[in-house]
């Protein structure tokens, strides 16, 4: 039996530690990043942040409003051929270009995304979605999609160690998606015993990405702005976002509304509720990895994103990274045991 004696960190274990800056201003930090990629020619140039891939927040609604920021949706996988027709017909070409389309490993995934390609050629990523990535299958199926798409952006996960970020990478992958078991509606710690602290994984795997020339995806376990700072410190080029996605309209699902409040309902894409709902019941074999919460509803998205770009601009100013892409070398953590001083807290309404 071997133990790693080391300790893995999470976000909630570190903080990051300010430096001088030459910085006037917030507004003087751009956000936006330019890529080129390890495989594909495409030049993209956005912020790397990226609504995840769950049916509730990764809609085409969620696409339209996140493109406007210049920020990426990853579509989830179940809308059909036609809905995926209809939305490209009225699609502008700034939309397109911050769409992912997400697949899982199937002949009929791949038959759809040969579909969905023809409609239009603005359409850049491709996203192979699994939530272990670390199956023989899973890479067989990347190596086929990578050559059959030499010039596609292609994202592939999820793994959180070095050595199977390396794997995925020379078998095709421009950006590795990395996260076990931190995401907020995730229960698989709990059910399987397995995961990782989510900036232990960013370290590590950012690390083995970009010795061969690749990119990490960070997907799971922010909760707040200074999170989403921590990542990209950390060394992660995008990160994936669910829950500070969920319960906006943009979402999918009904507002429920509760005396005088309004709700709305969050799932794990794992969790019984997204089973029933894509398959029309839980599988013998399998057991539910997902929570179901009812979260209050939030409005358009649009002030959501503005306090976390906020946010980012500021963690930026306090290290002197004039340039997103700066923060991870101006960053340096500190590990602490407290966070936020929450004496008010419950004031909160
Ligand atoms: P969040 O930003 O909400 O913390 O994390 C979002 C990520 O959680 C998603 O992109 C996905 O990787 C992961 N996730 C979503 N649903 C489930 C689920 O039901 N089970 C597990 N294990 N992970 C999930």
């Amino acid at each position: 039996m071997r133990i790693e004696e080391d300790i893995k960190l999470g976000f909630k274990d570190v903080l990051i530690r300010p430096k001088r800056s030459i910085l006037k201003s917030r507004s003087e930090v751009n956000l936006i990043r330019s890529f080129s990629f390890k495989y594909s020619t495409i030049k993209w140039c956005g912020i790397p942040i990226i609504a995840a891939n769950m049916d509730t927040i990764g809609t085409f609604c969620m696409a339209k409003s996140l493109s406007q920021f210049n920020i990426l949706t990853a579509v989830h996988k179940y809308y059909s051929f036609n809905e995926w027709r209809e939305f490209i017909n009225i699609a502008s070409e700034n939309t397109l270009n911050h769409v992912i389309i997400t697949i899982g490993t199937s002949d009929l995934d791949f038959l759809k995304i040969k579909k969905i390609f023809s409609l239009s050629s603005k359409l850049k990523y491709i996203c192979i979605d699994v939530a272990n990535g670390y199956s023989e299958n899973f890479v067989d199926f990347l190596k086929k999609v990578r050559e059959f798409y030499p010039d596609k952006i292609i994202c592939a996960g999820n793994v959180v160690t070095g050595e199977m970020v390396e794997e995925l990478i020379l078998s095709g992958a421009d950006l590795v998606k990395v996260g076990i078991g931190s995401g907020s509606v995730c229960t698989t710690r709990v059910k399987t015993g397995i995961g990782y602290p989510q900036l232990s994984a960013i370290i590590e795997c950012a690390d083995a990405a970009h010795g061969l020339s690749g990119h990490i995806i960070s997907d799971g376990g922010c909760t707040v702005s200074g999170d989403i700072a921590k990542a990209f410190g950390g060394g992660a080029d995008f990160v994936m976002l669910g829950g500070i996605f969920a319960g906006h309209s943009e979402c999918l699902g009904d507002v429920i509304k509760e005396k005088s409040k309004k709700f709305m309902l969050f799932y794990g894409m794992s969790s019984t509720s997204a089973m029933k709902r894509h398959t029309g019941k839980v599988p013998g074999y399998r057991a539910s990895e997902g929570k179901i919460v009812k979260i209050p509803f939030r409005g358009k998205v649009d002030a959501t994103v503005r306090d976390i770009l906020g946010g980012l601009r500021s963690a930026c100013t306090y290290v002197g990274a004039q340039k997103l892409k700066e923060l991870t070398k101006r960053t340096t953590f500190i590990r602490v045991s407290e966070q936020e001083n929450c004496v008010f807290n419950h004031f909160k309404n």
